[in-house]
């Protein structure tokens, strides 16, 4: 098993002797062997490209990362190596119990065990205050564009929306439905590359919300501080789904957080929500129960079934944030992988251009072009050959895109940038 994994392109990041998970022979499951063994089972075929051979010749439940890619893709997205492993160790049997996480009742000890240590390692992580609730929810950011003006304003209320790209431009069109917002600044003649200062922003007073985009995933623009509501009882909202727990928030400035697990901590389906306790239990007549904060919070996340193996993952996800020192020691690494790619970017004679504006690049998300527009399908071919997938750009905008969340390792980045060079040698 450990000589297998040598052969990862990740392996040499994972210090394996701090890695239970990678040096214990993970017992294949009963139940899969018995499927093999049964003459009436027929495997269903999904191509998996380049490792097709290698995967059906292993039991399922064994871990090469050789198999593995380097996955730039936007959402849902990489997860740390070592939370899958520890994932598979504990999937058929949790803890001792005898049971899936899939399995378990959601009002059991076993998974409350779960759902409150997730709770309790991201307040650590971000420091949340009790004067905040955290909420575990379902129907992804998108059902927040709805939950957050259905929750904290009145169908007359006016609202400020910045629009810096898709996201926000999505979040405005649905909060039209529910207040009454204005756009106070859009990127969108500048093609979505800028975030603007905040003194341009033309904030209407008496807006009971501002809501931001913390981070642009489609354009790569990315606050790297946050203006404050000049309405005095104004609430600052933010969607960060695309830069959740990427680095320290001072969540005391916000009245509302939200964000889609997939990116940064976890599987898609679970979305969480950071909200201030005096802003629940003021939902709109016509809010359904399931976007009513007031419910959830009272229910600590449990008023109908939650995404529960989700949720699981994404305390996982927490524990190894904890244990790598916490946001401020993910915001270095993050900084880093995000430098040297820039770098490459910018030292590329034009080869490469990244078009958002400097001082608003984003370190999760990393938009750019070549020179030679009729080479971008070659590059992205040629990359997943050599096991860098998902670089395509989002469809709105074409070129490439890199999503270089916490979970992608500085190898897979540093993998790119070399590839990056060779192909720019080759065709400059
Ligand atoms: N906001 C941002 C910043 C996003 O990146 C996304 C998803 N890519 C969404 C909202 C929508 O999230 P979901 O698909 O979870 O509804």
């Amino acid at each position: 098993m450990a000589a297998s994994m040598t052969t990862s392109p990740q392996t040499h990041l994972l210090p394996q002797t701090n890695n239970p998970f990678l040096n214990k022979p993970i017992t294949p499951l009963t139940s899969t062997i018995s499927l093999r063994t049964n003459p009436t089972f027929k495997p269903i075929s999904i191509k998996c490209s380049a490792t097709t051979h290698q995967a059906q010749a292993q039991p399922q439940t064994q871990t090469h990362s050789s198999d593995r890619v380097f996955n730039f893709a936007a959402g849902p997205a990489t997860l740390p190596e070592n939370v899958l492993l520890k994932a598979q160790s504990e999937l058929y049997n949790w803890r001792g119990s005898g049971m899936s996480v899939m399995e378990m009742s959601h009002r059991g000890k076993e998974f409350l065990s779960i759902i409150q240590k997730a709770e309790s390692d991201l307040r650590t992580l971000l420091n949340i205050s009790s004067e905040y609730s955290v909420l575990f929810l379902q129907g992804g950011a998108t059902t927040q564009f709805a939950a957050v003006p259905l929750n904290i304003c009145k169908p007359d209320d006016a609202v400020d929306y910045v629009v810096t790209g898709s996201w926000s431009d999505k979040a405005v069109k649905e909060g039209q439905k529910y207040c009454k917002p204005s756009v106070i600044w859009s990127g969108k003649s500048e093609k979505y590359t800028k975030i603007p200062s905040f003194d341009e922003l033309k904030q209407n007073p008496e807006a009971r919300f501002l809501h931001i985009c913390a981070n642009e995933t489609i354009h790569g623009v990315e606050y790297k501080n946050y203006p404050t509501p000049s309405n005095q009882n104004g609430i600052l909202v933010a969607d960060m789904s695309s830069n959740f727990c990427s680095k320290p928030v001072d969540v005391s400035k916000f009245g509302l957080i939200y964000a889609g697990a997939q990116k940064n901590v976890g599987p898609s389906g679970v979305t969480i929500v950071i909200v201030r306790n005096d802003l629940i239990g003021n939902a709109q007549d016509l809010t359904p129960v399931m976007l009513d904060y007031k419910i959830h919070a009272e229910n600590n996340s449990l008023y109908n079934t939650p995404p529960c193996y989700g949720i699981y993952m994404c305390g996982l996800v927490f524990e190894d944030l904890l244990e790598q020192g916490g946001l401020v020691e993910v915001e270095k690494k993050n900084k880093k992988k995000a430098e040297i790619l820039y770098n490459a970017i910018d030292e590329s004679n034009g080869f490469f251009k990244c078009p958002v504006e400097k001082s608003v690049r984003s370190l999760m998300n990393v938009p750019f072009t070549l020179e030679k527009s009729e080479l971008e399908g070659e590059f992205i071919k040629e990359a997943a050959k050599e096991n860098m997938v998902q670089l395509k750009g989002h469809r709105s905008v074409g070129g490439m895109r890199a999503s270089i969340y916490n979970a992608m390792p500085l190898a897979g980045v540093e993998k790119l940038v070399a590839f990056m060079k060779n192909f720019q040698a080759k065709h400059a």
